[in-house]
């Protein structure tokens, strides 16, 4: 890399001029939610100066209720009682069904495209009701009734969101767990929630190989004495799967019972929507509560207004429902505006890596959101596969999930939105309910690697971590919070408020805290830094990990990075880096790697400074993940510290064989 290249990267941030969306985004969709900076601007104001009656209209424009509300908002931080549209009266399956389906019954709703492709269909808001009514007459007619948790464990196929639906169209909680887990993440979970249901498949399908959904469960049903009936649908019709007389029933078979209407319950505004746990990156995983109205609100809001999602648009969220980004986006944003939402229940690599390119062209998606996880596989698979198919369809592109590096940003800019599209990194937390920072299309102008401006509602602030006092103005750098409560914020954590308490309200009192670094720049556009956990102090240098990995990702040999700190000696804290190899066969070649080693902290002093040069760089095949694909830094700084034997929970890791590797790897260098 050229001094040049390094003077361009060292003043980016401060030199990138915000770039507007693309003028080709309007001419594709004329409809636009939001004209300009200065609607954005005009909206925000109001949300922040008058949330009540801000967010009291928008309730009204984007919900349907059998009972209005009396009271936009109360409670507050300081109290952990925070409540939003009291004494209203709502159902989020009539919000997300009914409504549509008595407007346009054969507008598609769920496209569902199946990992083998022929398998492929679509369900229309007529079907959608019709079987979402007879999964919930039936879930009522075993006895599941307003407030009860029934535990979904199904991959990504339109029945997840009909079991989802039809949970809440009889007020009961669903619980969803994500279809990659093992037996004993789904035992904690299902004995967390006390789950006399559960809802599965006999099989599932998933880049061409079956999972065994009904065998695992089995497993975890060995240990949970509470459930008392486990409804299977029957996807692969395996005759091997075993199913348990007297509480093991097959869901086709069932649900012919029942005629294909049963009424919706209206529930109140704060009666809980459902339980979601955290994908577990910082430790054991959290039952995070979300509640009816806003939660339903933030959904219906972030989706209209930060995607500009219009009635005529198609939906591809590569998520799954296992985690928020698949309630939120998958399900509730699209549906509860009326929009078909594209179901995919397989891999990017399969059959090959054009699958996601193909579904776009197929459906003519006008909008894909996904993590840059994927992203960085994707781009280093090379465009062969993304040249075949016609894109052109795209308005907005989305990311969410962890801080997306501008030169990845830049390359989903061009060579897939080809220039055209609305380019929106998302940030927000399950706990958030739907997006807290992003830039709003048509009206916010976007810098590659930023996630911009606050969502409506959202009074974001950047706090000093020492002081703890809210750092005013421009140019600053601390740890995100937010100063008052918005509609879809969780209320709880599952029969723990201490721990809500513990985790967010308390740590800075009077604030919600986000525990992510972020700073603040010359425009006022916020830059996720990361985990404030994931700070590195060498000799007094606060160093965000996120951006020593970003500066490695910069080589061209590297793709996928991570950083943590550890106890030292000399500076307090030691920079560590783990790296994986874009090509990994050279990892075999010695010689090459203590080359490599060598650059990459050069790279690092060039870029960021001498004292953020890491002190060991472990080359690695793969990196310790959530299935979710967030790379778990928690568990390289344990192995680092050389502390493996006490790494805790790792039920929520993807790849629990690499800990092996990284240990031995660890082991040579140190
Ligand atoms: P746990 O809370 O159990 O540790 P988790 O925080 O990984 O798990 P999620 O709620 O899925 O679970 O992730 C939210 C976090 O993901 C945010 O707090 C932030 O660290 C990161 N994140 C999400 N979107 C972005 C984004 N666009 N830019 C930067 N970071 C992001
Ligand atoms: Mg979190």
């Amino acid at each position: 890399m050229d001094e040049e290249k390094l003077e361009q990267l060292v003043h980016e941030a401060d030199r990138v001029v915000p770039r507007p969306t693309p003028k080709e985004f309007f001419r594709k969709q004329p409809h636009k939610s939001l004209e300009n900076i200065s609607d954005y601007e005009r909206l925000y104001k109001e949300s922040i100066e008058n949330p009540d009656g801000f967010f009291g209209k928008m309730a009204h424009k984007f919900l349907s209720w059998d009972r209005d509300f009396d009271k936009v908002s109360w409670g507050s931080f300081e109290q952990g009682d925070v409540a939003w549209f009291l004494g209203g009266k709502l159902n989020a399956c009539y919000n997300c069904v009914d409504r549509h389906a008595f407007a346009h019954p054969d507008k598609p709703a769920i496209i569902f495209e199946a990992d083998d492709e022929k398998e492929s269909r679509i369900l229309t808001f007529k079907d959608l009701l019709q079987q979402v009514c007879q999964v919930a007459e039936l879930l009522a007619s075993w006895g599941i009734k307003k407030g009860d948790i029934v535990a979904i464990y199904l991959p990504m196929t339109p029945e997840a969101l009909i079991a989802m639906l039809a949970c809440v169209r009889i007020g009961a909680l669903h619980s969803c767990i994500f279809a990659g887990f093992s037996a004993g993440s789904i035992k904690e979970r299902v004995f967390d929630a006390h789950s006399k249901v559960v809802i599965t498949c006999d099989e599932g399908k998933r880049g061409g190989k079956i999972t065994h959904a009904k065998q695992i469960l089995n497993e975890a049903l060995k240990e949970c004495p509470e459930v008392e009936k486990v409804l299977v649908y029957k996807r692969t019709g395996n005759p091997k799967v075993e199913m348990v007389e007297g509480r093991d029933f097959w869901w086709q078979k069932e649900c012919e019972q029942f005629r294909g209407y049963f009424p919706p319950v209206p529930v109140d505004s704060e009666d809980p929507l459902f339980i979601l746990y955290t994908s577990g990156s910082t430790g054991t995983p959290k039952g995070v509560v979300h509640c009816t109205a806003g939660y339903l609100l933030g959904a219906a809001m972030t989706t209209r207004y930060v995607f500009d999602l219009q009635p005529e648009d198609t939906l591809f969220t590569a998520g799954d429902v296992g985690w928020i980004t698949g309630h939120t986006y998958s399900l509730y944003g699209p549906l509860v505006l009326g929009v078909p939402t594209i179901v995919f229940e397989g891999t990017p690599a399969y059959p090959d890596m054009g699958r996601f390119w193909k579904i776009v062209e197929k459906y003519k998606a006008t909008h894909f959101y996904v993590a840059p996880t994927a992203l960085r596989m994707l781009k280093k698979s090379g465009e062969a596969e993304i040249d075949k198919y016609d894109l052109s369809s795209l308005r907005t592109l989305g990311s969410v999930g962890e801080p997306i590096a501008s030169e990845i940003w830049k390359w989903y800019d061009e060579k897939i939105g080809h220039g055209c599209c609305h380019i929106a990194d998302t940030y927000w937390q399950t706990e958030s309910g739907s997006h807290l920072i992003a830039p709003l299309a048509g009206a916010v102008p976007t810098k590659p690697g930023a996630a911009t401006l606050p969502f409506f509602g959202i009074d974001a602030v950047i706090i000093d971590p020492q002081t703890g006092k809210v750092l005013e103005g421009n140019d600053v750098e601390g740890v995100l919070a937010v100063r008052s409560p918005w509609p879809s914020m969780a209320r709880t954590v599952y029969q723990c408020h201490q721990r809500f308490l513990n985790a967010y309200l308390r740590p800075y009192p009077g604030f919600y805290f986000t525990g992510d670094g972020a700073g603040r720049d010359h425009d006022g556009y916020y830059w996720i830094k990361g985990r404030v956990d994931d700070v590195v102090n060498v000799s007094g240098h606060r160093l965000s990990t996120g951006e020593i990995e970003a500066v490695l990702l910069e080589s061209k040999k590297v793709s996928e990075s991570a950083v943590v700190g550890i106890g030292d000696d000399l500076t307090g804290q030691a920079v560590i880096a783990a790296v994986q190899l874009k090509d990994s066969h050279l990892v075999h070649d010695a010689e090459t790697m203590i080359a490599l080693r060598k650059e990459l902290r050069l790279l690092v002093r060039k870029v960021i400074g001498p004292f953020a040069a890491p002190k060991s760089i472990i080359i690695v095949d793969d990196l310790p993940k959530t299935r979710s694909g967030k790379i778990i830094r928690r568990i390289l700084r344990k192995v680092c510290s050389g502390e493996a034997k006490s790494i805790g929970d790792t039920s929520t890791m993807a790849n629990p064989h690499v800990i092996v590797n990284l240990v031995s790897e660890v082991e040579q260098q140190f």
